[in-house]
């Protein structure tokens, strides 16, 4: 059978089948994984199978490795806990992207939720959202929140957006103006997903209007952690465990990924790109690479810069300019052996 891990349970895995997503399946990972340096992460698409008695025999024997100095009273529970467990995931596929912090394989799209005003949108911090998505072969999308109380910065937003190669969807969560539209486009990418297995997540600074927009969305959504009920799980968590949520969405159904108190931020740190890979991470500049007087052209201020000059006649947005130019202030001021280093945790 093939599913989709949805959660991880202290070594154990949650999977559920596209067919049957109310249902969750308990599973261990074969010990394969770990001999060739795989580590099964939410998201990734598994095979199951019902464990044989040589599973059974492993996963005791990993299990007294694991506690050798237990009592015999723990060890009993532990075995009773997991190596009764009477599924395996017997075979990983291969990944199309994994997001790193948090952790998330195969996110198809990152809607960014920004307000257009109260509190005013941090445009460096959406910017960078784009650059880890755009690193991590996932789509970036900006939903402009809150158009309702300025429909000047929502037009803004959406042109800032839109120019640089975006969809954006202006909306106001609170009215449902545009809400439609957005749940459109969910439903088509649900179910033009082959195997049941589109994922998406919502990232937004807080008061954004993530929760608002959730449930203007799906009614029925309710999530365990996150979201819905991040208000009261802020400050509890320190880990970010992610988990995938079945949602159904007109004939389809998708993934939603949640995580106690997901922010922007959580997306957001990447000391580790090489800086001189920033230029391609930006999509507008796409056209230009290679057209500038200099080949070394940092894009920052040069003569004869093809981006400069596109900035020049309006083709692109000013503010994305900036954030380029910050980020690549930020990532300059990382020595090169720490990115390597932040890259390998
Ligand atoms: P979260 O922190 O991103 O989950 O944001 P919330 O959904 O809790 O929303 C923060 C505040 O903004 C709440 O008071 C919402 O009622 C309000 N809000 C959310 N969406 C809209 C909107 O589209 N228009 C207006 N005017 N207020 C909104
Ligand atoms: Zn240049």
């Amino acid at each position: 059978m093939h599913g989709i891990i949805t959660r991880g349970v202290g070594g154990l895995y949650g999977v559920r089948l596209p067919e049957k997503p109310d249902e969750e399946i308990l599973c261990r990972a074969r010990g394969i994984f770990r001999k060739m340096g795989l580590t099964p992460t939410v998201g990734d698409g598994v095979t199951i199978e019902r464990a044989t008695e040589e599973d059974r025999i492993n996963a005791e024997r990993e299990e007294d490795e694991a506690s050798p100095g237990a009592g015999r009273s723990r060890m009993r529970y532990v075995k009773q806990k997991s190596a009764d467990v009477d599924w395996v995931i017997s075979a990983l596929d291969e990944r199309k992207s994994l997001l790193i912090r948090p952790p998330i394989a195969n996110l198809d799209v990152l809607f960014a939720v920004l307000p257009c005003a109260s509190p005013e949108p941090d445009l460096l911090t959406a910017d960078k959202l784009t650059v880890i998505a755009e690193n991590y072969g996932v789509e970036a999308v900006i939903v402009a929140n809150k158009a309702d109380l300025s429909p000047e910065r929502a037009r803004e937003l959406t042109q800032i957006y839109e120019t640089a190669g975006y969809r954006v969807f202006p909306l106001s969560a609170a009215s449902g103006e545009g809400v439609d539209a957005l749940l459109g486009y969910l439903e088509e990418l649900a179910a033009g997903a082959s195997r049941g297995d589109f994922k998406a997540a919502f990232a937004g600074a807080s008061g954004a209007g993530k929760s608002t927009l959730l449930s203007a969305l799906f009614p029925s959504l309710r999530l365990a952690t996150g979201a819905v009920s991040r208000k009261t799980e802020r400050g509890r968590h320190t880990t970010r465990h992610v988990e995938l949520y079945p949602v159904r969405a007109g004939e389809g159904l998708f993934w939603l990924a949640d995580t106690p108190g997901f922010s922007l931020l959580d997306f957001t740190r990447f000391d580790f790109f090489p800086s001189d890979e920033l230029a391609l991470s930006f999509r507008e500049f796409e056209d230009c690479l290679g057209h500038c007087r200099y080949t070394k052209c940092t894009h920052l201020r040069e003569e004869g810069c093809a981006v400069l000059e596109k900035l020049g006649k309006g083709l692109v947005a000013p503010s994305r300019h900036e954030s380029y130019v910050r980020i690549y202030e930020e990532q300059r001021s990382v020595p090169e052996w720490k990115r390597r280093q932040n890259s390998e945790k």
